[in-house]
């Protein structure tokens, strides 16, 4: 008999972490505690399931205990959580969760995969009928019945996430009237704001409701229904609350068995993903690991770094030396008809931590103009001042978001600067991208900037450029003027005019050429530049400007 492996949580890292330790070693002894009656689920999926989108329940239960045994030869024990670790005897404690027996089962190797919980704010009435989390089956079971038997007519979501976006979509999908609540000025928190205004637009085309910059006070019965009153006092009456106003690492168990707990309160591991006890691993939501751009101890709750972690601490538990290098957070979310997704550092963490950079932002076509159905892709990235390394990205857009940040997440990982984005030779054809991929583009821009073929003016600094005399011109055609709206005090000369105007400019003063994108404004600055004028283009034209000036 080889070493005895027990693992905690029997989900995403618990389930891999079983599956792997029986591929590398299959003479180990393997136990997994799963304190719920489920194993190896699709959380991912359970917003889908309440939409109905994904059919039938069974195809969100990716294994079962039974299966588990079969195939892996793996003793899976539901029902069963452990309460205590003793890593001086090197036993736990667990408590059958139907019987409420104790017993103890002794480990050679332990690996904690506890996942994280739904933060509940102690808000008045938040124990009050149909008000729900959504970690797990029984949770979507609940919400589900009530979607599919009750019909109800509104709900609430607090916190505008990716779990509460999913849920406003799904739950809109289903004919409920859906008001967003979140205390911040924006949804999905890894976006910087003038991104995320896109999917605001959105939502609200999509007949979501958002009420930004204000918490839930409290929760009341009101007849049948569920009153949400706000911080600022407004009442919204609905039959379903779905709170995702966060989670936290589930870290008691490891507080009670003294492993060392890191600043962002997960658990501290090295990166063998071994905790402070030499005989004990921890994985997924529930530990802390290092940001791969900035080197900070961060909490990352997604599948694919739990996962990976999973594999890493089952080689490690059982002698191989696997190393877990860090991770982006690189994430990519559905909302109706568009997607959001990002990657490494946004620019609200690098500002906070006082780390250089420079930002470009590009809007490009998902697919070449002429073939049928292009649509928007807007890119913000975020790279340093000197070398231009990649360290962050955002795209926002309706097609092809998700193998763009891919490719990102990819060249943050290789560490390429935009130089390489430049040289990227991406697949083409005109249903799926143009000659001149929308990462290539955003390289070009962002190399221009740093090889000082492109100053730029971001949104932020206009006013006070405008304050200071700066003189702003709009490139773009009468037209475009009149059905997409202008930037006050802007003087109009179209693009095409400009070489034959220059005569009304004056050499000293601080022009900002802008129109729709960027483009049109880089060809003015060059032109501007190159006879004698002082020239800034508006990096993401009047859209960027539009996106960050929007106010709710
Ligand atoms: P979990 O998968 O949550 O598993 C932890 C398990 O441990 C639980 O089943 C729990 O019951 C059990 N447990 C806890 N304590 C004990 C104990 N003391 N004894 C025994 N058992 C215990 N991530 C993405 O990357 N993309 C997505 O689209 C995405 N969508 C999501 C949608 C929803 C609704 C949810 C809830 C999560 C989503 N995630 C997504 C996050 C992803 O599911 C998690 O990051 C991942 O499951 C974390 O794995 P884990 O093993 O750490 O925790």
């Amino acid at each position: 008999m080889g070493i005895k492996l027990v693992i905690v949580g029997g989900v995403a890292g618990g389930a891999t972490a079983a599956a792997r330790a029986r591929r590398v070693s299959e003479d180990a002894e393997i136990v997994v505690f799963e304190r719920g009656e489920y194993i190896s689920f699709a959380n991912c999926g359970l917003p889908y399931y309440i939409g109905n989108v994904i059919k039938r329940r069974a195809h969100l239960l990716l294994a079962t205990p039974e299966e588990f045994k079969k195939t892996y030869n793996i003793d899976v024990r539901i029902f069963s959580e452990v309460i205590g670790i003793n890593p001086k005897e090197k036993t736990v404690e667990i408590k059958n969760t139907a019987t409420g027996k104790k017993y103890r089962e002794a480990y050679d190797k332990l690996i904690l995969s506890p996942g994280a919980e739904p933060i509940k704010p102690p808000l008045e009435g938040i124990e009050l009928e149909n008000i729900f989390n959504l970690r797990n089956i029984p949770d979507s079971d609940r919400i589900k019945k009530i979607v599919d038997e009750r019909n109800p007519q509104c709900a609430v979501v607090v916190g505008g996430g990716f779990i509460g976006l999913e849920m406003a979509e799904n739950l809109t999908e289903r004919g409920v009237k859906t008001t967003i609540v979140e205390m911040l000025d924006q949804v999905m928190p890894s976006l910087d704001y003038e991104m995320a205004t896109l999917i605001h637009d959105h939502l609200e085309a999509k007949n979501v409701e958002l009420e930004l910059e204000n918490g839930v006070k409290s929760f009341s019965k009101a007849n049948d229904q569920i009153l949400v009153t706000t911080q600022k006092g407004r009442e919204i009456a609905c039959d379903l609350v779905l709170l995702s106003v966060g989670i936290r690492p589930e870290n008691s168990l490891a507080k009670q068995a003294i492993l060392k707990i890191g600043p962002t309160g997960g658990i501290a591991v090295d990166d063998t993903m071994r905790t402070s006890d030499p005989d004990i691993y921890a994985v997924g939501d529930a530990v802390e690991v290092r940001d791969i751009v900035t080197g900070f101890p961060i909490l990352t709750a997604l599948a694919g770094p739990a996962n990976k972690q999973a594999r890493i601490a089952a080689d490690n538990a059982l002698g191989r030396k696997t190393i877990f290098t860090g991770t982006l957070g690189t994430s990519v979310v559905k909302v109706f008809d568009m997607v959001l997704a990002s990657t490494g550092a946004n620019e609200k963490f690098l500002k906070k931590h006082n780390i250089p950079y420079l930002v470009s932002y590009t809007h490009s076509g998902s697919h070449a103009g002429y073939y049928p159905g292009a649509t928007n892709t807007s890119i913000k990235i975020l790279f340093s001042p000197g070398t231009g390394k990649v360290l962050g990205a955002q795209i926002v857009g309706r097609k092809g978001v998700d193998k763009r940040i891919d490719v990102l997440a990819t060249a943050i990982r290789a560490k390429m600067t935009v130089f390489d984005l430049e040289e990227l030779e991406l697949a083409y054809a005109p249903p799926y991208s143009s000659a001149k991929d929308p990462i290539n583009i955003c390289g070009f821009v962002a190399a221009n900037i740093l090889k000082g073929d492109m100053e730029i003016a971001h949104w932020s600094e206009l006013e006070a450029l405008q304050k200071n005399g700066a003189i702003l011109i709009d490139l773009r055609t009468r037209f475009e003027l009149k059905h997409v709206g202008k930037i006050e005090g802007a003087l109009h000369i179209p693009i095409n005019d400009l070489r034959s105007r220059l005569s009304e400019l004056n050499k000293q003063e601080d022009y900002i050429p802008y129109c729709a994108v960027g483009y049109r404004g880089y060809l003015a600055h060059r032109i501007l530049v190159q006879n004698g004028f002082k020239s800034k283009n508006l990096s993401g034209g009047i859209m960027t400007y539009t996106m960050a000036n929007k106010k709710e």
